[in-house]
Order: structure tokens, then C-alpha cells, then sequence
């Protein structure tokens, strides 16, 4: 008994245990409900297209079920490569892109690689998570650049240099960013790539979600602006684009110095990615587009419905330009705090959301919807939301004596 409290309470200490248990707590919750509208994970209720769907069963029907080539198979990184530079990505041949058994495997793959324990990490707050947790398991120092409604929750070169000092190696960007669903607008990439140079940083510029942008918004690629190729590893996945979360393919893609030894790490985590999920990511990149621009708009329909739910309540939020999530304040029109509201969210009116916090967030306020469901789904989502958000104001105008 003693000895199992001494071993949690440093894995505890080692993975840095933040809000994991709201999760749990959450999932505890939905456990005991029917009909709950789930608006939490970042997983597509869209199908995976057909054609996608027919190339995987096709190789499985050839018998495609054996390990690969340890970076991936050759045809699919060359058709990454392909689809990078056709998206004004820079120019990679297929021996400097790692596939990986998800983008967020990648993570862990390239910074157990890349930090020594003292070095500094930066990343987005909020932000995925993930790059946080895999630094802290490389004992690197985690230097979270707080971001607010000022700036939209968007990176700017002027609150990244604030965080440089000469212990700094790497710089996270996530563009379109997850949690937020906002967007790091082109001329403030360039001049964040400027400070990389000039402090000699790597940059892990995950664009997993480049193309899902709404309105006239535009990524740009980190790798492709002047002096950035050497010194940028590009993540990017399937599982967003081409509604292809459980087939579990990402990548990573870099300068051939630091790939052949990230491609080391990578075979001794995962061997390779299954054959299967390859073939159907070959069939991705090279088969009909039109799949993503119909995804695309699916998602800025519900994007709208979403919004002018929130407006129709009071709910501020910051404005979504990319990926599939709105980051609203639940804190200022509810008076309590986010995770709080989740649980309320979830217990009375069945509707499932995930808290800031959960991604770094240093203020309880903010929380996560996904646009996962049709806009008759989130329509009601909002009513049910609506009625808890009643109540709680009910609440707090006339407490109980
Ligand atoms: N990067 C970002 C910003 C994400 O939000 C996610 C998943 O939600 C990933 C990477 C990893 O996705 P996957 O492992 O499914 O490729």
C-alpha cells in the first residue's frame, strides 16, 4: 500500500497531473445519462469518404498486414511531400517525412528528440496539450506564452519574445489552434519565423488543421518562408482533413539532419504505421478533393449556427477562423467558473464540453465546443445550454437563504 502511494505520487510529479479527472469526472457523469449531445473530443462525426474506406479494404484484402518501411510507405510520403509544396509548403523529398501512427504520437516522437532536460519549450496558452505533456516527459522546462481575447487568442511575435531567454530551443505553433479555432494571420507567422532566427529556435509548426479555414483566412507554412525550411518541423495528420481519426496516420516532415535520427526514436516507439491506414491515407491525398471542401463548409455552417446561438445568449467568444471548435466565455455569463459550468452542462441539460483549463488555460473561463454534430444537434445543444445558463443566472440573482 505504501509502497503503490510512492509510485503514484511520482508519476504524479512526472506527468505533471492537471485536469485529467475532469475528464474522468465527466465521462463518470455521461455514463449514467442517454441522449447526450457530445460537442467534447476533437473527432468528426463525418464519415471517413467512401473512396478512403474502399482503398484500406482493398488492402487488406491484398494482404497488406505486415510492418512497412520504418518512415512510411514511400508512395504515401511522396505523395505528402507532393501535397505539402502543392499547399505552398516547402519543398521536402519523401526520405525527410516520418509517417507516424497520428500527428499527436509525432509529438512525443519529436520532442524526446529534440529537448534536453533544462531546455525551454514554448507553447500557445491555451494550446494542445499534448506538446506540454510530451516536454515535460523529456524534463524540459514548459514556458506556457499566455494569449487572451486582446488578440483574439492568436500568437504574436510581441508576446513570443517576451518568453525567449537563452535556455529557449523550441517554439510551438498550432495554426489554426486547438483549443480556440482561431487563426495566426500570415504576416505575424513571418515575423514570428524572424525571431526564430534570430534565437535560434526549432519550430514544431503543426498545421494539422491548415485546411480548415473559414471566411479569407490563410495559413501560412511555417517551412516555406525564407531561412525556416532548416530549423521547422512541419506536423500535419489525416485525422481532421479527411475525417480520419481512428485510422491513426500523421506525420512529421523536416530537414533530412534532424529526420534520420527522429525516424530512429520513431521505429523504436511504433515499428511502423499499419499498412492498412497507409493505403487509405495514400487514397487521401491522391484520390477526389472535393471531400474536404465539402467537410469544410459543413463545419463553417455549424460554426455559424453555433455562433449566433451564443450571441442569441450573451456568450462571447473568441472569433472561430479555423479548425472545428469555438472557444466561448461561459465564466462572464454565468458567474462560475468554466469546469464548473461543463459539469452543470453535462448533469442538466446533456450536452458535453470540455474546459480550457484542460489545455493549459490559466483562467478558468472559457470552454471548448466541438462543431462535431449537425446544426439541428447543436441547435438543440443550445437550447438545453440555454436553460442551464437560466438557471444558474436564476441562481445567482436570488441565492438560496
Ligand atoms: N495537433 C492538434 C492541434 C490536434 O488538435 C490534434 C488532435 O486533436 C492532433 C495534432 C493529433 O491528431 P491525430 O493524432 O489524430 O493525428
Amino acid at each position: 500500500m505504501q509502497m503503490s502511494e510512492l509510485h503514484a505520487n511520482r508519476l504524479a510529479n512526472r506527468i505533471k497531473l492537471k485536469d485529467e479527472h475532469i475528464i474522468t469526472r465527466m465521462a463518470n457523469i455521461a455514463e449514467g445519462l442517454t441522449d447526450v449531445i457530445k460537442l467534447g473530443r476533437g473527432d468528426p462525426d463525418l464519415d471517413t469518404p467512401a473512396h478512403i474506406v474502399k482503398a484500406g479494404q482493398d488492402a487488406l484484402g491484398r494482404g497488406e498486414t505486415h510492418y512497412g518501411h520504418p518512415l512510411g510507405l514511400p508512395a504515401l510520403r511522396k505523395a505528402i511531400a507532393e501535397n505539402i509544396k502543392a499547399h505552398g509548403g516547402a519543398d521536402y523529398s519523401p526520405d525527410e517525412i516520418v509517417v507516424t501512427p497520428g500527428g499527436q504520437h509525432a509529438m512525443f516522437v519529436i520532442a524526446l528528440s529534440l529537448l534536453n532536460p533544462g531546455d525551454e519549450i514554448i507553447v500557445p496558452c491555451p494550446g494542445y496539450n499534448p506538446y506540454s505533456q510530451a516536454a515535460e516527459l523529456s524534463d524540459a522546462t514548459v514556458v506556457p506564452v499566455r494569449m487572451s481575447m486582446e488578440t483574439n487568442f492568436t500568437l504574436t511575435a510581441e508576446m513570443v519574445a517576451k518568453h525567449i531567454t537563452p535556455k529557449s530551443r523550441v517554439l510551438v505553433l498550432i495554426n489554426p489552434n486547438n483549443p480556440t479555432g482561431t487563426v495566426t494571420a500570415p504576416d505575424e507567422v513571418e515575423k514570428i519565423a524572424k525571431l526564430a532566427i534570430e534565437h535560434d529556435l526549432i519550430v514544431i509548426s503543426d498545421e494539422i488543421y491548415a485546411r480548415l479555414t473559414y471566411g479569407n483566412q490563410r495559413i501560412q507554412p511555417v517551412a516555406s518562408l525564407p531561412g525556416m525550411r532548416e530549423r521547422t518541423i512541419t506536423l500535419s495528420g489525416f485525422s481532421k482533413a479527411y475525417a480520419m481519426t481512428g485510422w491513426r496516420v500523421g506525420y512529421f516532415a523536416g530537414p533530412r539532419e534532424l529526420i534520420v535520427a527522429m525516424a530512429e526514436v520513431n521505429h523504436a516507439f511504433a515499428i511502423s504505421v499499419a499498412s492498412v491506414s497507409q493505403h487509405a491515407a495514400l487514397a487521401a491525398l491522391t484520390g477526389p478533393q472535393e471531400c474536404v471542401e465539402e467537410m469544410r463548409k459543413t463545419y463553417d455552417e455549424r460554426r455559424k449556427a453555433l455562433c449566433a446561438g451564443l450571441d442569441a445568449m450573451g456568450i462571447r467568444y473568441a472569433e472561430p477562423q479555423g479548425a472545428f471548435y469555438v472557444y466561448a466565455d461561459v465564466a462572464a455569463a454565468t458567474g462560475i467558473p468554466a469546469s464548473q459550468f461543463c459539469e452543470r452542462l453535462l448533469a442538466e441539460g446533456k450536452v458535453m464540453i470540455y474546459p480550457g483549463t484542460i489545455y493549459g488555460d490559466y483562467v478558468d473561463d472559457y470552454v471548448r465546443m466541438s462543431l462535431t454534430q449537425p446544426v439541428p444537434r447543436i441547435e438543440e445543444a443550445i437550447g438545453r445550454m440555454k436553460a442551464v445558463v437560466d438557471t444558474i443566472r436564476a441562481e445567482r440573482k436570488a441565492p438560496a437563504a
